[in-house]
């Protein structure tokens, strides 16, 4: 048996009954302590994924996916802004998925996220991700269901194919409350320097907050698996996400236990000139 770790307080076993409604986007369970300790607590994970990534980077045999979903607002940016802070620029890709170019449609729903998955020793980052292709795809019927409902197959089908070649895949949802992206969209509307991301169809997207619900709950449910896991993050503070995920990766990057290689034979001795 694996030892228990602090990430699996948030992460989503297979055949759970997953109700998103039932878990407080609040919540600050098992954080270190108040605000500022639990910050304290994340400086201390962010040097420790620092030597695991330098790691993983020397070693070049696995490498690491984290797939951030959310609502609109629910926090991606901020998370990547302030998980990988302390990370080597050099050892971590983030790629943004926005709506497909006419070029990506004419291909299957997976090309495009294929050709970005991490080569070994690399850490990518995916905001947004073929997640889309059953969810805004979903909402808003932009494919028929006989098209989008097959997907969750293809997706655990595809993850496995990456698992097979060492990528470790952990999915990661921004959990926030409605009201919460209330206070978020409004502030965007409030603050010259956050205004840039205000974005009018937020608000229409808003109108469909339930239907977005039941497409992430389905979602999660149906490609939740042991090698690659969905973890649902409260995401409403934004201390307690970002100690969260720091949590997640660590535990992860442990768990796959990257070595600097041995070095070569006849790699001895002094350099003398
Ligand atoms: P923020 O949350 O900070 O506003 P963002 O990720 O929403 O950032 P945007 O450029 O505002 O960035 O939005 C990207 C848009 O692309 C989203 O509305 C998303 O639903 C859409 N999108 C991504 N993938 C797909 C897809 N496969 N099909 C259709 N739309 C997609
Ligand atoms: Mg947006």
């Amino acid at each position: 048996m694996a030892r228990r770790r602090e990430s699996d307080r948030w992460r989503i076993k297979p055949r759970t009954k997953l109700d998103l409604s039932r878990i407080d986007t609040r919540s600050t369970a098992g954080a270190p302590g108040d605000k500022q300790q639990t910050k304290d607590a994340s400086a201390v994970l962010r040097a420790r994924l620092a030597q695991l990534q330098a790691r993983l980077y020397a070693e070049g045999e696995q490498s690491l996916l984290l797939v951030l979903q959310a609502m609109d607002a629910g926090g991606k940016d901020g998370t990547v802004r302030s998980v990988f802070a302390g990370v080597n620029p050099q050892g971590v890709r983030v790629v943004s998925f926005k709506a497909p170019s006419q070029e990506e449609l004419a291909h299957d729903f997976l090309w495009r996220i294929h050709a970005q998955a991490p080569h070994h020793g690399e850490i990518a980052v995916f905001n947004r991700s073929h997640y889309e292709d059953v969810l805004v795809v979903r909402v808003h019927s932009l494919v028929p269901e006989e098209i989008w409902r097959p997907r969750y197959q293809r997706i655990r089908a595809f993850e496995d194919l990456l698992t097979v070649a060492n990528t470790k895949i952990v999915k990661v949802m921004l959990h926030i409350s409605k009201e919460e992206q209330r206070e978020r969209l409004q502030e965007r509307v409030d603050d010259p320097v956050k205004r840039w991301k205000f974005n009018a169809g937020d608000l229409e997207e808003r109108r469909y907050w339930d239907d977005y619900q039941a497409a992430f709950t389905e979602a999660i449910a149906r490609t939740t698996t042991h090698a690659c896991p969905w973890y649902v993050v409260p995401g409403d503070r934004n201390w307690y996400r970002d100690w969260a995920v720091l949590t997640i990766l660590v535990d992860t990057l442990e768990r796959m236990d990257p070595r600097f290689p041995a070095a070569a034979e006849g790699v001895v001795g002094t350099i003398v000139e």
